[in-house]
């Protein structure tokens, strides 16, 4: 870095930065390495520009490379989901809600959505959450015995609290959602359906999860998670609703888009467009089913007994320890995990009784089955021996190795 390193602090910080990120084990189910090619893009004077407006219609100036960047953004986003329209301008997969609610809803309107405990988000209506304060709540969640959602009770749910729009979409579930069935609910209650992808989106793009675009009238999404790409949030919708959510975005809710993450976005877009990305996807899966016959065969516990996504959520009660014990412990030896809130949890938010694994980025390194094996052996070893220290030695090594074996952002240099 030739201009950075000159801000001695926060070039010190970067390094260090770096180096954390080459020498752990990325678990975390949200999290991903973009390619060094994402991260040129936002580096670029792109942000520089104000580009109030759209394509072809702007608040300001000197637009004209900058419409065909967003073009661009845009029409990958719509070739790759098969979608009538996009928008690439929101900030974040929570703007990108936001938008939606302000688009079809009124203040005090009804949302119902899955509950926070059972793997919902919690801008789909939580208490704390603006979407929770502006507008009325309902959740549904998963059957007890199953794990898994129960479509006969969410019909039930909806007929009872007849909400204006319905939610599919969750953060930490780890099952397909069949949103033919949400659709078939929506419409017996005559309320929208909006499917939150953010999760599974990349899985979506590799047609290896059920594809939510012919069913709902609103997909939202984020570009940082399964999709590799930068941080930020996009909109797919129908033609009919196209007007309403570009004007909520802008000048609902936000100024000036971030035209180097969109950009970024274009060109996560164009590699998600490439064959080589289904075959990343689909050995995301595979790595994820293995790490979780892995903890199964350990003796561990998994929400739903297992998974079909890039997820894994254990079940932590009978270890006798908490999400955050859990946490700890795996991010001594470098492994990068959160604890997470499981169905049904007789724990709080901040120490809840599970956690939440990953298989995207330890797949975007290169690592496969066998790798998935090793790390699931190491992780059940170390959560049923939390106070042996020398089985956290051990470990510590053992992931040191493992992570010079696949190593990340070899041609980047800080
Ligand atoms: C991650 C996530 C979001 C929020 O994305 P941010 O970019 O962190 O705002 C929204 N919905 C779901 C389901 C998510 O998993």
């Amino acid at each position: 870095m030739k201009y950075l390193n000159k801000d001695k602090q926060i070039y010190k910080i970067l390094q260090n930065e770096l180096q954390r990120q080459k020498q752990g084990l990325e678990m975390i189910a949200s999290e991903n390495y973009t390619s060094p090619a994402v991260l040129e893009a936002m580096s670029t004077v792109l942000t520089n520009k104000y580009s109030e407006g759209y394509p072809g219609k702007r608040y300001y100036s000197g637009n004209q490379f900058i419409d065909e960047i967003e073009s661009l953004a845009i029409e990958r986003a719509k070739k790759l989901f098969g979608a009538e329209h996009a928008n690439v301008q929101p900030h974040s997969g929570t703007q990108a809600n936001m938008a939606v609610y302000l688009a079809l809803l009124n203040p005090g309107d009804k949302i119902l959505a899955m509950n926070l405990a059972h793997g919902g988000h919690l801008s789909h209506g939580a208490p704390v959450s603006f979407s929770g304060k502006f507008y009325k709540n309902a959740f549904y969640g998963v059957d007890k015995k199953t794990e898994q959602l129960d479509y006969k009770e969410i019909l039930e749910i909806a007929q009872r609290e007849a909400p204006k729009i319905i939610i599919a979409g969750a953060t930490a579930y780890p099952r397909q959602i069949d949103f033919k069935k949400f659709r078939e609910i929506a419409d017996s209650v005559k309320a929208y359906l909006m499917v939150d992808m953010a999760h599974f989106a990349g899985l979506v793009a590799a047609k290896l999860h059920p594809d939510p675009i012919p069913f709902a009238d609103v997909v939202t999404s984020t570009t940082h998670k399964t999709l590799a790409g930068p941080r930020g949030g996009f909109i797919l919708c129908k033609n009919f609703l196209a007007e309403k959510i570009d004007k909520a975005v802008f000048p609902g809710i936000q100024g000036g888009p971030l035209e180097n993450t969109i950009a970024a976005k274009a060109v996560c877009f164009g590699e998600a467009l490439k064959p080589a990305f289904k075959k990343y996807q689909e050995q995301v899966l595979t790595n994820a089913k293995v790490l979780a016959q892995t903890l199964i065969n350990n003796g561990l516990e998994l929400v739903s007994g297992g998974t079909d996504t890039h997820l894994v959520l254990l079940k932590l009660n009978n270890l006798g320890i908490g999400g955050q014990q859990a946490e700890e412990i795996l991010s001594k030896v470098d492994i990068y995990t959160n604890k997470n809130l499981i169905p049904f949890d007789t724990k709080k938010a901040f120490d809840p009784s599970g956690l939440r694994l990953g298989t995207p980025a330890l797949t975007t390194r290169g690592m496969k089955e066998k790798e998935m094996k090793t790390i699931g052996n190491i992780i059940a070893e170390l959560l049923k021996n939390t106070k042996d220290i020398k089985i956290q030695e051990k470990a510590k090594k053992q992931i040191a190795i493992l992570v010079k074996q696949f190593p990340i952002y070899k041609e980047i240099k800080y």
